[in-house]
């Protein structure tokens, strides 16, 4: 055989399913072989490290663009370079649509300012307004160009759905073979004790998670099904925050629904004390659905394990505390309500969820690999090119040191972001090299890739989300433009 052009040897490989000692043979940007003895023109010692597929990332929020013009600061170019610091090589990112207009103008928009990104990258597309135009002429357009996932959001002003609309996407969703992801908290209820909140005099940060208590998000998420029932269209629950809404999931998969759930890294190691700082300071750790207990965190690894919980995300969406634009752009006294929601976490969400979930005796590695790069890969469409380590499949691997320990600081965070929630939380377990198709891009936390090296990824229709075939009455409302 001939050599190949990269070798990593003598590490342990991770897959979804196994873990063995293998040299990784690379040929062309792609894994070509995994045996013993492996000769290539480079040779990547691996010993004592842990060679593992490179992160997928299916919910981060990069450069989006804002109602008022202009973008978020993390642009796509230093979300990249956090992502592959923290071993993260694909991501799927957002096209944001915004009340009033299409989605085909954003979404163009969102491609050229992706065409900036180092790494490989996919859209969702966000529907705030499902007009007739939107749903039946431009949905099947964005899903031609290789998006094959809307979301919706159920709560948040300028962007929610009411349940007419929410069924419409639903329904475009199924006439295009897309998968639906959804923001799941009752937009009504928020509302409402928010507003009795304020009337209070109850501003300060520690009330956002007042104003959105579990029982709204389980609302929401039981709506969020059945209506996806009635339409028979698979959806995914993202960032769920605790076991109550977590059950809602747990009911939904035992009817038989393709029904997934996403949490993110905030939900194990942050809680609602988090946002009773003094001042301005809880607002960092400000998200939604609002961090809750430890209770609930500890909850959330039964979820994990019985796999009615399948994907850890970041939801990295990023405002930095300082600065005019972001966490303070209505001030530093801003009532919780007018303090934009969110926090950063690319590149923490690997050693985070490696620390709490394999170097605390959680889970193997495998299972570590499944919840943050396998199935993100398989239920956005993407596997098994990214996602594992397997002959033909992208060589987006991370060399990982499981006994290096390392404090968090926001130096080490390489996002544009001015501080991370995980400040002084000490993991071990670390990313020392990334490789993205075959490339170094990371060593050692420095980032080496060029702006635009990062590939678009146009998804083609998959089996995982095809609808079951069961519509009530055996009638398919779906198949009408209403
Ligand atoms: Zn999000």
């Amino acid at each position: 055989m001939a050599d190949c052009d990269v070798v990593i040897a003598g590490g342990t490989v991770v897959t979804p399913s196994d873990m063995f000692t293998a040299d990784v043979g690379i040929t062309g940007g792609r894994v070509a072989v995994l045996g013993l003895n492996l000769r290539g023109q480079r040779t990547i010692d691996a010993k004592g490290l842990l060679v593992m597929p490179g992160g997928v990332d299916s919910h981060c929020h990069i450069e989006q663009l804002q109602a008022g013009g202009g973008a978020d600061e993390e642009s796509f170019v230093t979300g990249s370079t956090s992502a592959l610091a923290g071993g993260t090589t694909s991501v799927v990112t957002f096209s944001t649509q915004f009340k009033g207009q299409g989605i085909l103008a954003p979404f163009a928009e969102y491609r050229r300012r992706a065409e900036r990104a180092m790494v490989d990258y996919a859209f969702h597309q966000i529907v705030t307004d499902a007009t007739d135009d939107v749903v039946f002429n431009e949905i099947p357009q964005v899903a031609a160009a290789g998006v094959r996932s809307l979301k919706a959001f159920l709560t948040y002003d300028p962007l929610y759905l009411d349940d007419r609309q929410f069924i419409r996407v639903l329904a475009a969703a199924r006439r295009n073979q897309m998968l639906v992801t959804v923001h799941c908290e009752n937009y009504e209820a928020i509302n409402w004790r928010t507003a009795a909140l304020l009337a209070d005099g109850r501003t300060a940060p520690k009330y956002h998670a007042w104003s959105r208590p579990p029982m709204v998000e389980r609302e929401a998420t039981h709506r969020a099904i059945a209506l996806a029932e009635m339409v028979d269209q698979p959806i995914q629950v993202f960032h769920v925050s605790c076991p109550e809404v977590a059950d809602e999931i747990a009911r939904a998969k035992a009817r038989g629904l393709k029904v997934w759930g996403e949490t993110c890294p905030q939900y194990f190691v942050l809680s609602a004390d988090h946002m009773d700082r003094p001042g301005f300071e809880g607002a960092k750790f400000m998200c939604s659905p609002a961090p809750r207990d430890a209770a609930a965190s500890e909850g959330l690894w039964t979820c994990i394990r019985n796999g009615v919980l399948d994907i850890v995300s970041s939801d990295h969406s990023g405002f930095s505390c300082e600065t005019p634009v972001g966490k303070r752009a209505n001030g530093a006294d801003a009532p919780f309500r007018d303090i934009p929601n969110g926090v950063p976490g690319l590149q923490s969400r690997l050693p985070i969820l490696f620390h709490e979930a394999v170097t605390k005796g959680r889970m193997d590695p495998c299972h570590f690999v499944r919840l943050t790069s396998a199935n993100p890969a398989r239920l956005f469409g993407l596997y098994p090119r990214k996602g594992t380590i397997v002959p033909g499949g992208d060589a987006d691997i991370v060399l990982w040191d499981p006994k290096k320990t390392v404090t968090l600081t926001n130096t080490l965070m390489q996002h544009i972001i001015d501080y991370t929630p995980y400040e002084g939380m000490q993991v071990t377990g670390w990313p020392v090299m990334t490789l993205r198709r075959g490339e170094v891009v990371m060593r050692d936390g420095k980032v080496q890739a060029q702006p635009g090296s990062g590939q678009y990824l146009a998804r083609a229709p998959y089996d995982l989300i095809k609808p079951t075939g069961n519509v009530p009455n055996g009638f398919d409302a779906s198949a009408f433009l209403v």
